[in-house]
């Protein structure tokens, strides 16, 4: 809940706010000189599409986070390349702000069909993990949610599953890494590469000055406080290096923000102060759940949380999101001088 003297941010992709509103898929946008807003089908997820954005520079052809990868999405994307006058085999570049696949998924296959190179930020996590031992990565995420508290009839439901599990691991290898303050490689394009972890180890959003464009992935969403996860492998304190990349991104207030998820606006500057303030609220209640009741456990602290819909209503991966939020948010009060006394394991060095 963002704090009512807290500004709010200036909507500038209506049609997009009035397709989420509808509940349909936003129209395929010009918002500037050579550049293209695309959506791509997100099926099964509350999101429901991935925003991509299309950059044309001088015989470059970029694409930004090219979405789930399924036939409709490839065929949504497309179609949105033909309006900006292109084939598929007319790109250039891919970059994915991260390696989740509503971000990445695509990416292998347009790869195939066009040549186009892949990057993804430096930091970022290749894949969940490069170990090739599938019931080892499985057993350990086991052990860590029971450690968490999960209780044994509700495991099945959260841990990962090995179709899960091969599917982060079949996702695109990148060939370009894009190292904090880089500009992408790319002739005509001025965009710059701003490193953003906490969503993801990796993220990164991309800077058009020029344009007076930026494109921040799933760091700042319009609506929406990007799920920041404590994960393994991953860093030990992801919600503090979330805070660090929130006061990096807002640089300015007046450049329009192109997210992955949801619709555009202006106003970083005023997004972050409510996500800051969203994410400091959170902290204060789980201070008041550990005062109150006592909790034994990662999932005892979860329960007793307010969640839009209700604890109950939470099942399979949104569970397991709920539950690793949590404990990102212990990890880092903890880290705080806060003497919390519930098991949560020391996470180890991501994969890259
Ligand atoms: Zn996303």
């Amino acid at each position: 809940m963002n704090s009512p003297s807290l500004e709010p941010i200036t909507l500038t992709g209506h049609a997009q706010k009035e397709a989420w509103q509808n509940k349909v898929l936003p129209p395929v946008e010009q918002i500037g000189t050579e550049v293209w807003s695309i959506p791509v089908p997100f099926p099964g997820n509350p999101m429901r599409y991935t925003l991509s954005y299309l950059l044309l520079g001088d015989g470059d052809a970029v694409l930004i986070d090219p979405g789930w990868d399924t036939d409709a999405g490839l065929d949504h994307l497309t179609a949105g390349l033909r309006q900006a006058g292109l084939g598929l085999t007319d790109l250039t570049g891919i970059v994915a702000t991260h390696f989740h696949p509503d971000h990445l998924g695509m990416a292998a296959r347009l790869r195939m069909a066009s040549g186009a190179w892949v990057a993804l930020g430096d930091q970022e996590v290749r894949r969940r993990t490069a170990s090739d031992d599938h019931d080892l990565v499985l057993r350990i995420d086991r052990e860590e949610l029971t450690l968490w508290g999960v209780p044994a009839d509700r495991l099945a439901e959260v841990a990962m599953d090995l179709p899960g599990l091969i599917h982060l691991h079949n996702l695109a290898d990148p060939d370009l890494r894009l190292t904090d303050g880089a500009l992408v490689p790319a002739k005509g394009l001025d965009l710059r590469v701003v490193h953003t972890p906490g969503h993801s180890p990796g993220h990164i959003c991309l800077v058009d000055e020029p344009r007076g464009l930026i494109f921040s992935g799933d760091h700042v969403l319009p609506r929406i406080s990007p799920h920041i996860a404590l994960d393994l492998p991953g860093p030990a304190n992801p919600l503090a290096e979330y805070y660090a990349s929130l006061e990096l991104i807002a640089f300015e207030d007046e450049m329009e923000v192109c997210p992955a998820h949801e619709y555009r606006f202006t106003g970083m500057q005023r997004r972050v102060a409510q996500l800051l303030e969203h994410n400091r609220q959170r902290s204060v209640e789980v201070l008041q759940v550990l005062e109150d009741h006592r909790p034994a456990t990662i999932w005892d602290i979860a329960q007793h949380l307010t969640w839009s819909r209700g604890w109950k209503s939470l099942q399979a991966f949104s569970l397991r999101l709920a539950v690793s939020e949590t404990a990102s948010h212990i990890a880092y009060l903890r880290a705080q001088g806060h003497d919390i006394d519930v098991p949560v394991t020391d996470p180890r060095p991501a994969v890259r």
